[in-house]
């Protein structure tokens, strides 16, 4: 239960393996529609590190780049959105907060890009609200 135990995590199938140390900068719910389109889900919750604290352990994630200096990583078997890296945030990666073997570890404090939010998509009203990237 330290903080600095090992967090794992990974895709659908088993291919890609993730292997994480250190505890986490933030933990968000993303409404933005790349990340729509990205996970085919209405919204997809990222938990924040620092980029030495994760380290692919198996397999060779596919790269996409989504935007101009933005990096997506997923699985090249099963689709699993893995990790998420952008150039304005040097130093830091995004994982899938559900590509966690324990997803209920970080829980979100925050919903981002709201501005992007589908109408029956629902809004937590306990967690702090940004209308972009909370920058
Ligand atoms: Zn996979
Ligand atoms: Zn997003």
């Amino acid at each position: 239960m330290g903080a600095t135990a090992e967090i794992g995590g990974g895709c659908l199938c088993g291919a890609v393996r993730l292997r994480i140390s250190g505890r986490p900068i933030f933990s968000v719910i993303c409404h933005c529609a790349s990340c729509r389109r990205a996970s085919g889900a209405p919204s997809v919750a990222w938990v924040g590190f620092e980029s030495g604290a994760v380290t692919v352990a198996a397999g060779d994630p596919q790269v996409f780049n989504s935007s101009t200096g933005v990096t997506r990583r997923f699985c090249r078997r099963c689709g699993t959105a893995l990790t998420y890296e952008n150039a304005r945030r040097p130093g830091t990666i995004d994982v899938t907060t559900l590509a966690l073997d324990d997803p209920s570890l970080f829980p979100p404090t925050s919903e981002v890009w709201l501005g992007d939010r589908l109408p029956w998509q629902p809004v937590d009203p306990t967690l702090q609200h940004f209308a972009t990237n909370g920058d």
